[in-house]
């Protein structure tokens, strides 16, 4: 067992010290940080505990109408908030389609964004290969099981996928990510955060070394009467994306005026299906309009021996997601 040092921070500043000094993580609900240390893939020297940072744990409105929700906010308290049920029923609903009660209670929005991929050859410190734990050594998965692995966005690297549902519909929602760090604090826009693999899929995100999460802000509210965010899975519940999709609608009649397409299981982020939101915005939503659309959503899909399935999975969870979200029935290719 490694020895790691602990140490509960009181106020930003002080964290951001703390993490100065090399090996330091921060830990706040811990629900995956623990796990990666139980299975020696994370070996930090030391831990930052976040928990008690104050006003991070508040969620408030923007003076421009949009909503601030504070990074150590836990994932139940931000699915059952009224303002984001209200408001945001999106993120609501993609929050409550993640994991289970008890893991929702504990982990936080900072740490849902920081969640690292459920490979499980990057889990198992038996296999040598993976370029995620250990650069350069290879990637057992590409040869290996890979049902669940990615299908857009992949690198002969690495081909994870991103397993969190929040930051699915984050990025549908155009959310803006706040961050502090020993240069100060700066924003990233939610399609900026999480990073494809390339040569480099030890590394998740665009945050700089010694940043903290404080806090995400939403826009103000487009879509609270046009949004649906499914998620297809192995079984009901605890289980991760195989393939999910956030979608969000403004609708004039028939017609659709503006559209976000997000989604998640298929690529080492959350995906924007931007082809396919260009190809329904201003048109009426018909079943062919849909159809073309959710096609040209996976034409650059390049599925593994496995997860072929995924593409028309995919496909067919946009159509039926975005009939959903405009509030029609069926909607199964
Ligand atoms: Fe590692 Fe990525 Fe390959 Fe999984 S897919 S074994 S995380 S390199």
């Amino acid at each position: 067992m490694d020895a790691i040092s602990y140490e509960r921070a009181g106020d930003i500043g002080s964290a951001l010290r703390a993490a100065q000094q090399p090996g330091t993580m921060f830990i706040g609900g811990g629900t995956n940080l623990l796990d990666l240390m139980k299975g020696g893939v994370e070996r930090p020297l030391r831990l930052v505990d976040i928990t008690h940072l104050r006003g991070l744990d508040t969620i408030g409105t923007l003076p421009d109408g949009g909503l601030r929700i504070g990074a150590l906010v836990r994932n139940s308290d931000a699915a059952n908030h009224a303002l984001v049920r209200a408001q945001y029923p999106l993120l609501s609903q993609a929050l409550l389609s993640g994991a289970s009660p008890q893991l929702r209670n504990m982990a936080t929005v900072g740490g849902n964004l920081m969640q690292r991929t459920r490979c499980g050859y990057f889990y198992d410190t038996a296999f040598t290969q993976c370029n995620k734990r250990q650069s350069g050594s290879g990637c057992a998965a590409l040869e290996g099981h890979n049902r669940t692995h990615a299908i857009l966005g992949t690198s002969s690297q690495c081909i994870a996928v991103n397993p969190s549902d929040m930051s699915v519909a984050l990025a549908a929602l155009d959310a803006v990510v706040r961050v502090s760090g020993p240069r100060g604090d700066r924003i990233i826009p939610i399609g900026e955060f999480h990073r494809l693999p390339a040569d480099r899929p030890d590394v998740d995100t665009t945050l700089q070394p010694g940043e903290l999460i404080t806090a995400v802000d939403l826009p103000p509210p487009l879509f609270a009467d046009h949004a649906h965010y499914l998620k297809v899975r192995d079984r009901a519940s605890y289980a991760f994306a195989l393939v999910s999709v956030a979608a969000a609608l403004q609708m004039d009649g028939h017609t659709v005026q503006s559209v976000r397409i997000a989604l998640g299981g298929v690529a080492h982020k959350p995906w924007r299906a931007s082809v396919a939101e260009q190809m329904l915005a201003g048109q009426p939503l018909t079943e062919t309009t849909l159809h073309d659309a959710a096609a040209a959503a996976l034409t650059d899909a390049r599925p593994q021996r496995d997860n072929r399935f995924k593409v028309v999975l995919a496909q067919r969870s946009i159509i039926r997601a975005v009939n959903q979200a405009a509030g029609r029935t069926g909607g199964v290719a």
